[in-house]
């Protein structure tokens, strides 16, 4: 099977939405930036959803559920809130449709108006508060540690495969706290929570940071924030956590008796993570031939192929591979033995390669034969002979030597491609040449941030958690600076 996919270096966008669609991740649907997500692409996303819902419990938060449709009057409460999302909103004003009298076809029934209007959510912040004030009184009803697994609509203008869509999902966070220092603390500690399973899973090195103050998310004091760097040079906001402070509190009423009896307002977090995560995966390890996954997410980790040309080998090659498929599930491996009889070897081969299996397993007449397996690694293209008897524990091996491979390999692309500048010629040039996170002295104010982004596109992606703080001058403006900060073009 030809897998056709045009080259990272001809046309990397182009590359990246030939190869979602070819893998069988997802495709376009009917509904402007609306995607399908198809069951191999589900499959990824189930594991992420799997593991981050282990974390989130491990740190002592709990699922709960809440409404798609938020009142226009709870949205408008908190004021930077409705500014920030007020642009991208889906709002339903009708519940029922009719026949047209002229028999033109089916139209909105306008007797059916809604008293008021219902946004479709874009986040739930407003519809959650609005419920923690019948939740929160007292002291000992905090804090509340809940996580939703939701969809939501945001009305993007240009929206790309995973990367950005108009309806995605995601989970959403909201705690409520006593103290204005456990929020922060919760803020931070999910930022963490976000960066571990980033790094760990996902093979994907983030920079953790705060965000300044014109990227913030609207209605949230400070963003904490995971940024990534894809093979194109161009950085990826992989997962965000915020310090709402009181904003909701206030705007929803939420107080609570302190232990001395005193009301106080409530101190609000909320983060997220969305299916752009995958895009984050596809982007940092794929290549000219497909998906390449790492281990610790793939769906399956290995693929045992059958190679066989009559019944009598089927069979032979059969028993072997069952019981190969045994043992190594047996060690909390996840396999899968492809004995379909409708595909080739060699279509299978092709298909798994393009689908980013890490590890593939083929077994022939003469394998079984000479107990031997042939082992062939998704990250090198490389391939070995195995004899049978040392396969699990090459492939475990194996296996973990392919997860801190591509963590390896994406850590030093990165490496490479973050620069630190000393002038605003050398920022433009190297923004230009070479991409990539750019280190460089701002001055701290929006001005100065809003003019770089028109000149250049590039954006502050954070300031980041660990690095140089020694001050110096600003590149633009010439004046001072207390630190360096991070910058890039963004997805
Ligand atoms: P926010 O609520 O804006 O902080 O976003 C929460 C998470 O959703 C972040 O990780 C964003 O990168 C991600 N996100 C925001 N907008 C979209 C979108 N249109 N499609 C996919 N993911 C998104």
């Amino acid at each position: 099977m030809a897998k056709n996919l045009t080259t990272r270096e001809e046309d990397y966008s182009k590359w990246y939405n030939e190869l979602v669609v070819k893998a069988d991740l997802a495709e376009n649907s009917g509904v402007r930036g609306c995607m399908v997500i198809k069951p191999y692409g589900f499959a990824i996303w189930e594991r992420i959803q799997a593991e981050l819902d282990r974390m989130f419990k491990e740190t002592g938060h709990q699922n709960a559920y809440f409404p798609l449709f938020i009142p226009k009057s709870y949205f408008s409460k908190e004021a930077s809130h409705v500014d920030g999302f007020a642009k991208e909103c889906a709002v339903v004003t009708h519940y029922r449709l009719k026949n047209a009298e002229d028999g033109s076809g089916i139209v909105v029934d306008e007797s059916a108006k809604l008293e008021e209007e219902l946004i479709v959510r874009p986040t739930s912040e407003t519809i959650i508060w609005d419920t923690y004030r019948k939740w929160v009184q007292s002291y000992r009803d905090l804090p509340l540690l809940i996580n939703q697994w939701a969809n939501v609509v945001r009305w993007e203008m240009r929206t790309r495969l995973f990367l950005r869509t108009t309806e995605f999902l995601w989970q959403e966070g909201h705690t409520a706290h006593a103290t204005k220092q456990e929020a922060l603390v919760e803020a931070e500690q999910m930022m963490n929570v976000y960066s571990d399973f980033v790094e760990n899973y996902m093979a994907v090195p983030v920079v953790r940071g705060t965000k300044t103050e014109s990227e913030r998310f609207a209605g949230a004091l400070e963003t904490y924030c995971i940024e990534a760097l894809m093979q194109d040079g161009k950085a990826l906001q992989a997962g965000t956590s915020h310090f709402l402070g009181q904003n909701f509190a206030k705007a929803f009423d939420v107080k609570f008796a302190n232990k001395e009896g005193k009301q106080e307002y409530v101190w609000a977090t909320s983060w997220g993570v969305s299916t752009r995560l995958m895009g984050a995966l596809i982007m940092t390890h794929s290549d000219d031939n497909g998906l390449v996954l790492p281990p610790n997410l793939a769906p399956d980790q290995v693929v045992i192929v059958p190679i066989y040309r009559n019944d009598e080998q089927f069979d032979a090659v059969c028993e072997v591979s069952e019981k190969l498929m045994k043992d190594l599930r047996s060690q909390g491996v996840r396999v899968k033995f492809d004995k379909r009889d409708t595909h080739k070897p060699g279509w299978k081969f092709n298909e798994y390669e393009l689908k980013g299996v890490p590890l593939r397993i083929g077994i022939g007449p003469k394998d079984v034969e000479k107990g031997t397996v042939e082992l062939a690694r998704r990250d090198t293209l490389t391939k070995e002979f195995v004899d049978a008897v040392d396969v699990v524990s090459k492939v475990k091996e194996l296996l973990e030597e392919i997860q801190s491979n591509l963590y390896k390999k994406a850590f030093d692309y990165r490496a490479e491609h973050t620069t630190e500048v000393q002038s605003y010629e050398e920022f433009k040039d190297v923004l230009e040449t070479k991409g990539g996170f750019i280190s460089a002295h701002w001055d701290g104010t929006i001005e100065t941030e809003e003019r770089i982004k028109n000149e250049t596109k590039a954006t502050i992606r954070c300031i980041p958690i660990e690095g140089d703080t020694t001050p110096g001058t600003c590149i633009f403006s010439g004046k001072p600076s207390e630190r360096r900060v991070l910058f890039a073009k963004a997805y």
